[in-house]
């Protein structure tokens, strides 16, 4: 009812052509749809790098209804008034990699809506409970950001691959998660199925098929950016090797490469056929870089991986494994710690190239799995930063986690629901200090507060939803 009536001020505006900006009787106060005006904002709408200074933008229930100079929007009586004077209002990020995982001291949507992250794509459903926690927030019931979800990921070719795709589509997941170890019979099986079943595939690049296997047969995601180091390595891909041999196989192969003379310019030839096959196909890239950037850290400054504040919200068991010395990261790279370093540099290369390109590419940060040490919500900060420091301006960063991502979604459900602020659009908001296009740590550091789907967080309300004393 509430999306229905806020549906019809929407159409009115839209027939009135008045270009978004309403009048007293467009915006009914006394519909059953609470409205929210932020008024006398700096408006970052994402549809230009231009902030427009003085401007009032009117909620109606979970949308967005009316946007103007201010002035020019009459702000119903009955309305809720959000001081907006000298402050940003920007659309709300995206977390486009995630796990959502029930593991966290404090409710892990309140910890994504805490630090501005307004919807998130789950990869992999452990639990099915991930489906009701969707479906809650969508209705109202449960407080959070708008949630899509993969079906459990498929890790390796399984009986009846086909079947399953069409189950877990069947059963309501909004994406299928495809993983490394597909063969490529069973990857083309599971594509084949998510065709047939008008479904959405986002996935690794699975050794044994390779980018252009996976460009060939349509993937529509690539869920990581560091899959594409696979490709620049030569490996034997009909090698035949069980999950736990990929890995060690490839490294062996890299090393041995590394020996070899020239392997500058070689590297460089391989991250441009790669980035020009992927630029070719459109496929977007989910970022995910932060995660190699903390794992290097981890291994070659422990310490100051410890002094980050946010690891308060670690689950316990993951300290005391790192206190081991027994966490996944640590077990991974024992005796390679070098190669890590290498690894991410490779990376990072990978993201100029590939912004270069101009391949669009997804704010993720693989957050949330209680066992990679990232905590969740707060990563999205640290993999903007990283966007910025390797050749994105502000506006095209933020752009991977609102513009890029609603077109993303748009591709897996039609519908192009978020990611600026337009008339029509849901109202996923954050109302920041000081000016994000200059400075994407204004985000971080001056969130005033958190609008998702029309329902607004305060700063000191988002800090009490997450206040912890470990
Ligand atoms: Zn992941």
């Amino acid at each position: 009812m509430r999306r229905v009536l806020a549906l019809v001020t929407i159409l009115g505006l839209f027939v009135s052509g008045c270009g978004g900006v309403a009048t007293e009787d467009q915006v009914p106060a006394t519909s059953e749809a609470p409205v929210t005006a932020f008024v006398d904002v700096v408006l970052v709408a994402m549809i230009t790098d231009v902030a427009l200074p003085s401007q009032t933008v009117l909620i109606a229930g979970d949308r967005i209804v009316a946007i103007g100079p201010v002035g020019e929007v009459d702000v119903p009586s009955g309305a809720t008034v959000i001081d907006g004077r000298g402050a940003h209002l920007m659309p709300g990020l995206a977390d486009m990699h995630v796990h959502l995982e029930d593991v966290w001291p404090v409710p892990i949507l309140d910890l994504f809506l805490a630090n501005g992250v307004t919807t998130v794509r789950n990869m992999n459903a452990q639990d099915p409970q991930v489906l009701a926690w969707r479906d809650a927030v969508s209705e109202g019931t449960r407080r959070g950001p708008t949630i899509f979800t993969a079906g459990p990921t498929i890790y390796e070719d399984v009986a009846d691959l086909g079947a399953l795709v069409a189950d877990q589509l069947d059963q309501g997941y909004d994406f299928v998660k495809l993983y490394s170890y597909l063969s490529p019979e069973g990857f083309d099986e599971a594509m084949a199925a998510i065709r047939a079943n008008e479904g959405y595939a986002i996935g690794h690049v699975p050794y044994a098929v390779g980018l252009d296997g996976v460009i060939a047969a349509g993937m529509d995601e690539i869920a990581h950016l560091e899959e594409l180091s696979f490709e620049l390595v030569e490996f034997d891909r009909a090698a035949e090797l069980g999950i736990g041999e990929w890995v060690p196989y490839i490294l062996e192969r890299a090393e041995a490469e590394l020996q070899s003379s020239g392997v500058d310019e070689l590297l460089a030839e391989r991250i441009d056929r790669a980035v020009a096959a992927l630029g070719g196909a459109d496929i977007p890239v989910a970022t995910t870089v932060f995660i190699s950037d903390l794992i290097v850290e981890k291994l070659l400054r422990p310490d100051a991986f410890l002094a980050r504040p946010e690891l308060a919200y670690m689950p316990t068991a993951y300290m005391a494994e790192f206190e081991a010395g027994t966490e996944t990261h640590q077990v991974q790279f024992a005796g390679h710690e070098d190669i890590s370093a290498l690894r991410y540099t490779v990376v990072l290369m990978l993201l100029r190239a590939l912004h270069d390109a101009g391949v669009p590419l997804l704010l993720g940060t693989d957050a949330g799995t209680g066992s990679l040490g990232l905590p969740p919500g707060f990563t999205i900060h640290d993999e903007l930063g990283i966007l910025i420091g390797n050749g994105l301006t502000p506006y095209e960063a933020i752009q991977t986690g609102t513009v890029h991502a609603s077109a993303a979604i748009e591709a897996m459900t039609g519908d192009d629901d978020f990611g600026t602020i337009e008339v029509g659009k849901r109202a996923d908001l954050l109302l920041v200090g000081g000016n994000p296009l200059e400075d994407v740590a204004h985000i971080d550091e001056q969130l005033r507060g958190v609008m998702a789907a029309g329902v607004w967080y305060p700063e000191p309300e988002l800090s009490e939803m997450i206040a912890y004393d470990p």
